[in-house]
Formats: C-alpha cells, structure tokens, sequence
C-alpha cells in the first residue's frame, strides 16, 4: 500500500513484451497483433487492481485464483524482507532444512486435523502433482504392487502446465500439444450437470458421474489402478461444482477397490469454499492433497503435497525417494506461507467466506438468473460462475458451440473495470477472501451490464432467430 507508483514508459513497456516476453497460454501472434499485453502496475487496495492506461479493476479472479487475503499486505512484504536478510536460501537435499519449512510443514498439518501429517513442497500447483504421481506410483512400487500405476482423472480437469500436470489434466487443447497424456492416465466424465447432465436429475447424475469411475477401474482391471485425483470443484475448467452426491460416492468406489484417492486444493484449498479445505466441503478425507495459489496468496511461488501417515511409513521402508527441487522448502517463501496462514485465521477469513460473504455472493447472483442470457448461476464459497445461453429453456449455446459468448461478455466485464475469466461461456469469479459486500454487488452489477451490452451483439450474431422465437412457446 506504501509502494511508490513509479513513472513506467507504458507504450515502451508494451513494445519490449511483444520483442521479448511470451506470455503463458496465449496465442503469441495475437498478442503481437494487439500490440502487447495489457500492463499491470500496482494494487490500489486489497481488491483493486491498476493498468498502464490508468484503469482500475476490481480483482474478480484474486490474480489468478490466488490472492485469498489481498493486495497490498505489507506484513508478508516485512516477513519476506527479514527472513531474506536472515537467510534466503538454503536446500532440503543436504539432510537440511530451514525452521521455516518446518514450521510451515507443521502448519498444514495441523490444518489437516493431522490426518496428512507429511508435507513435502515444490513451487507451484504442476510441481505438486508432478510429485503425487512419483510418489504414488513409488509408493505402489515399495508395498509390492508394482502394476499399480494407473491414475483416474475427469476430462476438464486442470491439474497444471507440465508433463505430468497436462497429462493428469482432461484439457484436450493442452493434451493436443506434445503427445499427451503419458501412458497409463485415463480419464473420466465430469460432473458437470449443467453442460452435460441437464436430462438427469442432479444428484442421480452425481452418481452416474462416479460410477463412471468405478466402470473405468473395473474396464482397466482394479490391480492396476494406482489413484483416483480429482479437484473438489473444478476451477479452470469453469467452476464445476459436483452435485452433493458425487464425491461420497467417488470415496467409496476408491475405498472398495483399494485406490488412493487424492484431492487437487490447489484452488479450493485455503478458505475458498467456506472450509480450509474443499474436501471437507464435499465430504470425503483423501490420502494426500495438492495445495500451492491460496497456500502464500501468491505473494511468492510456493506448493505442497500433504500425505497420510500409511504411505509414508511404506515409503520409509523403500529407501531414497529420489524426487526433490532447489527450491523445496524455501525459506522466504516458506516465512511467507506462514505469515499468510495467521492473517487467514488472525482475520477469520474461512469462517467469513462460509457465514457471510459466501452466502452473500450466491445471493447476489440470484439477481442475474432471470437475464434472458443466463442458464444457470452456481457459487460455492467465493467461487461463482455464470453460465451464458442463446436460450434459457435449452440452454443452447450463441453459434451453435461453446465459446463465442463467454469471451464477449469477459472483454465487456474487463471495459466496465471487472477482471474476470471467460471459460467457454462461463464467466466465473473468485475473489480475494477480503472482498466486501459492497463490492461482491459491484461484481454482479458489472456482469449484469456487460451481459446486457452483450446481448445485442450477440443476437445479431445469429443465424436462425425464426427458430429461437419458435421455441420460446414451449417454456
Ligand atoms: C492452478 C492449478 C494448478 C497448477 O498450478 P501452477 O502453480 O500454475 O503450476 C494445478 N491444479 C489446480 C487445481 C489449479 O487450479
């Protein structure tokens, strides 16, 4: 909050991005073509972000579902500074370690009630899953089942960037690129009852959607299952929120057949969905968990993998685990992390985003489900979404196919000073946990806006408004 705002030559900023600097998952041409990206400067307060041009955006997506307590917390910018001077690195290979990654380890297992007592960190979300596979499949290996190596994930599941995060990830886009999966991933239908389910009653579809996990075991042969991993609420893939049915069912398919169940927190971890954990919200206890974006609110880049006491005593017995990063455990980031923790709970951040701002969100989406644009809004916690139709009572979709709509009303969200994500034709927010009912109602207003502005476009944009109107009878 105290930073100085420095006089950046933005035009030249933006020209030096395009000569230089290639974005994460973008088209670079099209960045080339706009002239660079849009530039990011400074946080002006806890929710708002500032650009190059002078706008100012209040953070719907906390950065990029990370920033739980805020912009502009000096206390973690003091934290970093002194550990820094303290000591600013030093490795965990070395039969070493730095009191802050012991005590940051100690931490989340606490927050675990002790049930995954063992923590082992890397720095981001891909680095967390790249280790739970080696570790699973490892750890399969050491207990005398070295078939076991299959890992059940959901097709629109986002499990990271890197090999092992593509590959357990359902992203057909990413997949296309590199070969991938790896060998010896499958993955399943999600439970996703808007897009695909909507002729099913919810919770009925909840239970297809596990079984669906439970005929791929069965299909693959239960010996050679390793694991099942699967985010509590799927957030990049549009906040996919299961019905209530779906992950009980899901721990008892995995218990019956003796699978590992694992839960990807790496968005739903750290307060987002009213628990510390979003698998407490969906009822299940995992055996291990990835964490990383809410963890240190992104301030600095750190992640970890919380594991049961049962496989790391039979990983004891299994010699070196030969898996670990320069960066493991690192101190700064490690202080950092735990510095964010106690503002979380010194703040009540959890307890606020389940009794009051959580509540207060899903309420204030009501006010857009009767848009002619809306087909349905869901929201868990501080994860909202907002699906976009051509028509409400079939929920089909502008141009006849995913993705015209979502990015029109994104682009009209971010002109009217809303930053928000456009998945196909979802809109979905997560704000930081500090958001305030003042402006949880900003964020609606301003989508309901921008769905308006959109809709004209959008109408014009199609093809066979005779039909349309010849259905509409029928609601
Ligand atoms: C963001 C994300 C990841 C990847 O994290 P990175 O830090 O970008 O590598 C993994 N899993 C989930 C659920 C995520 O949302």
């Amino acid at each position: 909050m105290t930073a100085p705002r420095r006089n950046y030559d933005i035009a030249e900023l933006r020209r030096l991005d395009v000569a230089h600097h290639l974005p994460a998952q973008q088209d670079y041409q099209l960045i080339e073509d706009l002239g660079g990206s849009r530039i990011i400067t400074a946080a002006l307060d806890r929710c708002t972000i500032q650009d190059g041009d002078g706008n100012q955006l209040l953070d719907g997506m906390a950065g990029l579902w990370c920033v739980n307590v805020g912009y502009g917390r000096d206390e973690l910018a003091d934290v970093a500074a002194s550990q820094m001077r303290e000591l600013p690195y030093y490795n965990t290979f070395f039969k070493t370690v730095t009191p802050p990654a012991v005590l940051l380890a100690t931490k989340i297992a606490e927050l675990t009630e002790n049930r995954l007592p063992h923590v082992f960190f890397n720095t981001s979300g891909s680095e967390a899953n790249d280790t739970i596979l080696r570790m699973v499949r490892h750890y399969w290996a050491v207990k005398g089942q070295p078939e076991r190596k299959v890992m059940i994930s959901r097709h629109n599941a986002y499990h990271g960037s890197t090999v092992a995060g593509v590959s357990l990830g359902g992203m057909k886009a990413m997949h296309a690129q590199g070969d991938l999966p790896i060998p010896d991933i499958h993955h399943v239908r999600q439970p996703y009852w808007f897009g695909e389910g909507r002729e099913h009653d919810p919770e009925e579809f909840g239970l297809l959607c596990a079984r669906a996990i439970e005929e791929e075991i069965e299909r693959i042969g239960p010996e050679r299952v390793a694991a099942f991993i699967g985010e509590p609420i799927q957030g990049a893939g549009g906040v996919i929120i299961p019905p209530a049915s779906y992950w009980p069912e899901v721990e008892r398919i995995c218990r019956k057949h003796g699978i590992l169940l694992i839960c990807d927190e790496v968005i739903c971890g750290f307060g987002r969905t009213g628990n510390w954990w979003g698998h407490q919200t969906v009822g299940v206890k995992p055996d291990m968990i990835a964490m990383a974006k809410g963890l240190s609110s992104g301030y600095l880049p750190i992640s970890a993998v919380a594991v049961s006491e049962e496989i790391v005593s039979v990983l004891k017995t299994g010699g070196d685990f030969v898996h670990g990063f320069t960066y493991s455990g690192h101190p700064v980031a490690a202080a950092v992390a735990l510095k964010n923790i106690e503002i979380i709970e010194r703040e009540g951040l959890v307890e606020r985003t389940r009794t009051d701002t959580g509540p207060y969100l899903a309420q204030a989406l009501q006010r857009l489900k009767g848009h002619p644009l809306v087909g349905e809004v869901r929201s868990c916690g501080l994860l909202g979404a907002v699906e976009i139709v051509s028509n409400k009572q079939t929920g089909a979709r502008f141009g006849g196919k995913e993705g015209t709509a979502g990015p029109m009303v994104r682009d009209a969200c971010i002109a009217n000073g809303l930053m928000v994500r456009g998945i196909r034709d979802t809109i979905v927010m997560c704000p930081p946990l500090v958001i305030t009912h003042e402006q949880i109602d900003r964020m609606i207003d301003i989508i309901q806006c921008s769905l308006d502005e959109a809709e004209p476009l959008l109408r014009a944009g199609e093809e066979p408004a005779v039909h349309e109107e010849a259905d509409l009878p029928l609601s």
